[in-house]
C-alpha cells in the first residue's frame, strides 16, 4: 500500500518521497490511521522500524489539518525522549518533513549537557517540542514554556526512558499536560516497568506490536573472531584494512575503553573518535556528523548511546567487546544493515566468552561461523 493511500496533505507526501521512502513500513503502515483519527496508541517496535515517521507524518498532517497555530512558548506537539542524540535525530525526521508546507511548523530539541540560554530563546514560537525529561522541567520552571496547550504527547523509547531512571520527572511533566490529549507510546519492549506509565498514560490505546524483524536481521550477516584480550587491539587494526573498511562503528563497554581504543586507532594512522556518555555534547555532535558525513573513518561508541546512532546504511559495526545484555547486541548489530542494505557485524571474542556467545545467539536464533585468529598474521 502506497502513502497515497492515506489522505495527507499533498506537500507532506513530496516530502516522504524527498526522504526516499517509497513504502509504509509495518509499523507505519498500522500507525499512520491510528495516530490521523486521533486515537491513543501504544506501538511496540524497535529502532529501524521506521517507528519515528509512523508518528511524525500523521502529527504534522494533523497540524495542517487544524488552522490554529501554537501561541508563544506553547507547543501543540511534545516528544519525550531518553537522550539528546534521539532528540536531535527526531527534530531532523519532523524538518525533513516539514520542507515547504503551506506554513512553517517549528521544531525544537532541547536536552541537557549544553547551555539552557540558547534553548529559552529558540523556544519562540515553537509547535513541536522534542526533549528529555529533565532540561524540559528546567525550562518550564524558568517559564521558557508552558506546557498547558499540549494536544499531542509522545513517549518514545519509554522503555530506555524508564530504565534510565526518568520517572519521577515523567510523572511530573504529565501533571503539566492537559487531561485531553492524545497520547502516543513507543517501546521496544513490554515491560513490568512500563505497566505505571501506561495507565497514567493510555486511555483505551490502539496496540500495534511489530515482530522482531527477522527480515531485516537476515541481512546482518555476523562474523565471529576468538581474540585473546592482548591481541583486540592489532586484530582491529588488521580487520580494518584488510577489509578496507571506511565507516564502521565499534562498540566498546565503557567509555574509557571507548577513549583508548580511538586513540590507539589514531595513533596508527587510522582516523577514529569516541562517543560516550562523558563526552561534551559538542564533541558528540562533532563525531556522529563526522562519520555520518563519511569525514571520520571510526567512531567507537558504549551501548547507552547505541541506540541514538541513525546511519543509513551502515556497512560495518564490530564488537570489539561482547555486551553483557542479548539485547544490546541486537541493537548494535541492527545500527547495521538497516533500510535495505545488507551489513556486516563481526565480534571480537575470547574463548572465556564462548558460554556467553551462545547465550547471545541463541536469543536471537541465530547462527555465527567462529573463526580463530591466533594463526593469523597481524
Ligand atoms: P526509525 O525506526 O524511525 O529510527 O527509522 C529507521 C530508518 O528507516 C531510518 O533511517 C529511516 O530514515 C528509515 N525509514 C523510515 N521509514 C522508511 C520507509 N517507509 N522506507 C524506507 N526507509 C524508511
Amino acid at each position: 500500500m502506497p502513502f497515497s493511500k492515506f489522505q495527507l496533505h499533498p506537500s507532506i507526501l513530496r516530502n516522504i518521497s524527498a526522504l526516499g521512502y517509497e513504502l509504509p513500513t509495518a509499523i507505519q503502515a498500522q500507525a499512520i490511521p491510528v495516530v490521523l483519527a486521533g486515537k491513543d496508541l501504544l506501538g511496540i517496535a524497535k529502532t529501524g522500524s521506521g517507528k519515528t515517521a509512523s508518528f511524525a507524518i500523521p502529527i504534522l498532517n494533523q497540524m495542517l489539518a487544524s488552522p490554529e497555530r501554537s501561541r508563544n512558548r506553547q507547543p501543540k506537539v511534545l516528544v519525550l525522549v531518553p537522550t539528546r542524540e534521539l532528540a536531535a535525530q527526531l527534530v531532523e525526521v519532523f524538518s525533513a518533513l516539514s520542507q515547504s508546507l503551506p506554513w512553517d511548523i517549528k521544531s525544537l530539541a532541547v536536552y541537557g549537557g549544553v547551555s539552557i540560554n540558547p534553548q529559552m530563546k529558540a523556544l519562540y514560537g515553537v509547535e513541536i517540542l522534542v526533549a528529555t525529561p529533565g532540561r524540559l522541567l528546567d525550562l518550564q520552571r524558568s517559564n521558557a514554556v508552558d506546557l498547558s496547550k499540549v494536544k499531542t504527547l509522545v513517549l518514545d523509547e519509554a522503555d530506555k526512558m524508564l530504565n534510565l531512571g526518568f520517572k519521577a520527572e515523567m510523572q511530573e511533566i504529565f501533571k503539566l499536560l492537559p487531561q485531553q490529549r492524545q497520547n502516543l507510546l513507543f517501546s521496544a519492549t513490554l515491560s513490568k516497568q512500563l505497566d505505571g506509565i501506561k495507565e497514567v498514560m493510555l486511555g483505551d490505546p490502539v496496540v500495534i506490536e511489530i515482530e522482531e524483524q527477522v527480515e531485516a536481521e537476515a541481512q546482518i550477516n555476523l562474523a565471529g573472531y576468538f581474540v585473546s584480550d592482548e591481541r583486540k587491539g592489532p586484530f582491529l587494526r588488521h580487520l580494518i584494512q584488510d577489509k578496507d573498511m571506511h565507516q564502521v562503528l565499534v562498540f566498546t563497554s565503557s567509555g574509557r575503553k571507548a577513549d583508548r581504543v580511538a586513540n590507539k586507532l589514531g595513533k596508527n594512522g587510522i582516523e577514529a573518535l569516541a562517543i560516550h556518555g562523558k563526552k561534551s555534547q559538542g564533541a558528540r555532535t562533532t563525531a556522529l556528523r563526522k562519520f555520518k558525513s563519511g569525514e571520520l573513518r571510526v567512531l567507537v561508541a558504549t551501548d547507552l548511546i547505541s541506540r541514538g546512532i541513525d546511519i543509513d546504511k551502515l556497512p560495518y559495526v564490530i564488537n570489539y567487546e561482547l555486551p553483557r545484555s542479548p539485547k544490546d547486541f541486537v541493537h548494535r548489530v541492527g545500527r547495521t544493515g538497516r533500510a535495505d542494505a545488507q551489513g556486516l557485524a563481526i565480534s571480537l571474542v575470547t574463548r572465556e566468552e564462548t558460554h556467553h556467545l551462545k547465550v547471545i545467539l541463541k536469543k536471537m536464533k541465530r547462527y555465527m561461523d567462529m573463526v580463530d585468529s591466533e594463526g593469523m598474521e597481524l
